[in-house]
């Protein structure tokens, strides 16, 4: 996957968090800084979100923010980004975001970032895009996730192979590599269930 431009980064709003976390999100804003890519992610200066965007941004990248209206002061804009996009809703938010971006990953993060990655794999999954994503299992922080996604697919409510829907990767600094090798293959929505 070579024509990467912008990544779409989902994380935690929170600051109340392991100094780890937010050492992660420093390093990968400076990696994809590195990579020569932009960032996209929602708009915000708190928790991991705004790390991403600062240490991106510190590097010469550029950083695109989506935020809804209504959680604006809650979050608090980020009003030194490349891009600001104030939009009417979380539904707005969330299509712009993908529309923006060519790749995504995903670090730890609350309820938000639960909802953003469920809705990016099932998109997938029903073939709305084939985009790569990466999921950065820092210290094992998804692995009850992962293992829930695995007994799913035992069980058979999905596809063995849809767990290729996404990457794990266990740091940040894999996230670069995983997502310039990751496969590029269009998932077939009409083979779902047969
Ligand atoms: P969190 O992981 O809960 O800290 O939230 C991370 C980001 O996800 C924040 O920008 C939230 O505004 C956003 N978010 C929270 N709930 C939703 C939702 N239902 N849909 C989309 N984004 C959300």
């Amino acid at each position: 996957m070579s024509d990467i431009k912008n990544v779409c980064v989902y994380c935690g709003s929170s600051s109340r968090v392991d100094q780890v976390y937010k050492d992660a999100a420093v390093s990968l804003g400076h990696s994809i800084a590195k990579a020569n890519w932009g960032v996209v992610y929602g708009g915000g200066r708190v928790g991991l979100m705004g790390l991403v965007a600062d240490s991106a941004l510190e590097k010469g990248a550029k950083v695109i923010g989506i935020i809804p209206e209504h959680i604006q002061e809650r979050e608090v804009e980020h009003n030194d980004l490349t891009e600001l996009h104030v939009v009417d809703s979380m539904h707005t938010r969330k299509q712009m975001m993908v529309d923006r971006s060519q790749a995504f990953v995903i670090l730890p993060g609350g309820l938000g970032t639960l909802d953003e990655f469920f809705e990016l794999i099932t998109w997938k999954q029903l073939g709305l895009h084939d985009k790569p994503i990466v999921v950065v299992n820092l210290g094992g922080y998804w692995t009850k996730l992962l293992e829930c996604i695995d007994n799913i697919a035992s069980v058979g409510f999905m596809r063995q192979e849809d767990k290729d829907l996404f990457v794990v990767v266990d740091g940040e600094d894999d996230v670069i590599d995983a997502l310039r090798n990751a496969p590029n293959e269009k998932f077939d929505p009409s083979t779902k269930w047969i």
